[in-house]
């Protein structure tokens, strides 16, 4: 088998599990958008994947993922980058010019220079706000009691059309819990993305609504 060939194989697997989860939950299996997650893989071990189809990643460092995409994205022009992981308002300009969609929108600083970034480039990324859950120290995202007038603050501010929500939930507790309040709390603020869901846990995340699934593992194998 080729890297192609086996980079395919692992797409269908995972393809696959997702379109068994949607149809467990009675949703089109195109409900739910497959963000490959490629972070510490080198453009070399993402190049398979790239060339069996996939389209859609996941970065979750700014500078990282400049040092790698520029290059992959003149070979496939229609890649879609999103930015997974938490992105500090001095890397507003470079995160709306390299993604397509940002998941950590998380404090009024970084909404508000985001939406600068997109009127100064004319360009306009699915915006998902990251909500802690868990309510962990160390992890980023609004809080849950916060979400809603920081929600408000970014449509009637600074007027961002907001993508949905998006959680990682703590590590040593039960993941559809998580998935369940977010989903909910979507639905309350009227919003209808759901990022939820990574390779250890995305078929429970479909079953709670996820319109998007962020894979790495499952897809490239395990990270060094
Ligand atoms: C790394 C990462 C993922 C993917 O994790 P896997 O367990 O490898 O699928 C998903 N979401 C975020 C925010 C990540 O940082």
């Amino acid at each position: 088998m080729t890297e192609t060939d086996i980079a395919r194989t692992r797409l269908s697997e995972v393809e696959g599990r997702i379109a068994a989860a949607a149809g467990a939950a009675k949703r089109e299996a195109s409900s739910v958008r497959l963000i490959a997650v490629s972070k510490t893989f080198e453009a070399s071990a993402i190049l398979p994947t790239l060339q069996a189809g996939h389209r859609c990643f996941g970065e979750n460092r700014v500078q990282e993922a400049k040092g790698k995409w520029p290059a992959l994205r003149q070979q496939f022009p229609d890649v879609e980058l999103h930015l997974i992981g938490p992105l500090q308002s001095n890397k507003a300009r470079e995160a709306v010019e390299l993604f397509d969609a940002i998941h950590s929108i998380d404090r009024p600083k970084i909404a508000k220079a985001v939406a600068d970034e997109m009127v100064r480039l004319g360009k306009r990324l699915d915006l998902f706000i990251q909500v802690n859950t868990g309510e962990e120290s160390q992890k980023a995202g609004v809080l849950p009691k916060d979400a809603a007038q920081f929600v408000a603050y970014c449509r009637d501010e600074l007027k961002l059309a907001i993508a949905g929500l998006m959680c990682i939930p703590p590590q040593d507790e039960e993941a559809g819990v998580h998935f369940a309040f977010l989903s909910q709390l979507a639905g309350d603020l009227g919003l209808a993305g759901l990022s939820m869901g990574m390779s250890a846990d995305f078929e429970t995340a479909i079953a709670f609504g996820a319109t998007h699934v962020r894979v790495g593992s499952a897809i490239f194998g395990h990270r060094s």
